[in-house]
């Protein structure tokens, strides 16, 4: 059995469980199917990565055709999706900028390193300090790990990244009592997603840019999970009228292949100079040919503005399950389609329930229940979720 083999070969980080985890052979739209043809309506979207779904046709057309075309040149060498795909970024955002790596902790370690530079080069040379939220997530590679403000990411790491400091989420004043002569930068998820799905205050947002401001800081959105339209405009920070030095993207800009990137303003890119920061694999062809596609779907007339309806939808609907089950779900959070339901400790039950009955959502920690549906997703494959969450919380209110 390939699940028992999994066991031998792959080291295991990712604590699957053998039958009770899906071996996923196929995917379409929202739904995916396992090895014994068993369906699944997919809400996980491969954590917020399948923003389309699964096996969109205008995705694998723009990949398939790059990958007959030339599938690696390394950046020695100029290539047409990168550029086309830097052009939509940039005149599609407030950026200037764009470097591409290949996943979210890299387009963030880009950002912890541009602002260094550009803040030693340009600012101050004992610049050097980020400071970022508690309960956030950035990354499980050693800066990004460290920017993260969750102490069971750092146990056994050790000695961590100098130069990171932690502050209250939704809390300008905890951020301020951080700042230091050293401080260089400040690093926020507008909505928190590894968190717990927490969304940002435009108080708090609006705060830091003006603390930014008056204290020569510059401010990082990462919107690795948030971005891409998860929030119903194309970045998260739009809803906010906000507009940061630098900002981070990933998960769902490649429609599933991977690729990460780290934009920013005119002014700030004058942080690198050639050789200052590289990446074989980044902005590699079939995955910039994918993401443009990916690009130009999410800025096709009224797209995002469903995204925004199917979201107050969704999150209706979930309410109207929280009246009918008040002691189970404690709180729904979000925004768009990247959604939070609070349920005490019965998340990996209620999850596990969830997909007994064709229903893949994700849980994070013991107590949320996290769904990211495809943007595209159909009304009535929201509404087909809502009826197994709901036979789900009949059950285990009648427990
Ligand atoms: C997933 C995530 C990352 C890390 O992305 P990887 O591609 O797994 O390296 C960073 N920041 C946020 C907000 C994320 O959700």
């Amino acid at each position: 059995m390939l699940q028992e083999e999994e066991r031998k070969y792959i080291i295991n980080t990712y604590n699957r469980q053998r039958e009770a985890t899906p071996l996923l052979v196929r995917g379409k739209g929202t739904r995916a199917w396992d090895e014994k043809g068993r369906e699944y309506l997919d809400f996980v979207g491969g954590l917020a990565v399948n923003a389309l779904g699964h096996c969109y046709p205008p995705v694998i057309e723009a990949a398939r055709r790059q990958l007959e075309t030339i599938i690696h040149t390394s950046n020695l060498y100029y290539t047409e999706p990168q550029i086309e795909l830097a052009r939509l970024l940039v005149n599609n955002s407030p950026a200037g900028k764009v470097f591409f790596a290949n996943s979210g902790a890299e387009a963030n370690e880009a950002a912890i390193k541009l602002a260094r530079k550009y803040s030693k080069l340009y600012v101050g040379e004992e610049r050097f300090e980020i400071i970022t939220a508690l309960n956030s997530f950035h990354g499980r590679t050693l800066a990004t790990v460290t920017a993260t403000g969750q102490e069971k990411f750092h146990r056994g790491f050790e000695p961590l990244v100098p130069g990171f400091r932690y502050a209250r989420f939704n809390d300008v004043d905890s951020f301020r009592s951080q700042v230091s002569p050293y401080t260089c930068a400040v690093m926020v998820e507008p909505v928190q997603g590894e968190g717990g799905i927490h969304v940002a205050t435009e108080d708090f947002l609006r705060g830091l840019r003006r603390l930014c401001d008056e204290n020569k800081l510059l401010l990082i959105f990462d919107e690795v999970q948030c971005g891409m339209g998860r929030t119903g405009k194309l970045f998260a920070f739009e809803h906010y009228d906000v507009v940061p030095d630098i900002f981070t993207l990933a998960k769902a800009l490649g429609g599933g292949l991977p690729i990460g990137a780290m934009l920013c303003s005119e002014e700030v890119s004058k942080g690198f100079s050639p050789g200052d920061h590289a990446s074989t694999f980044g902005g590699n062809p079939v995955a910039c040919a994918a993401a443009a596609a990916v690009v130009k779907t999410l800025l096709q007339d009224g797209f995002l503005d469903l995204v925004q309806q199917k979201g107050t939808f969704l999150i209706n609907e979930l309410k109207r399950l929280q009246k009918l089950f008040p002691r189970l779900i404690k709180e729904i959070r979000g925004m768009g389609l990247i959604i939070g339901i609070e349920v005490g400790s019965k998340a990996r039950q209620l999850q596990r329930l969830c997909q007994e009955r064709g229903l893949l959502v994700n849980c994070i920690g013991e107590a949320v229940l996290r769904l990211l549906p495809p943007l595209n997703v159909a009304e009535k494959e929201l509404q087909a979720a809502v009826e197994i969450l709901e036979d789900v919380l009949k059950d285990e209110k009648d427990e």
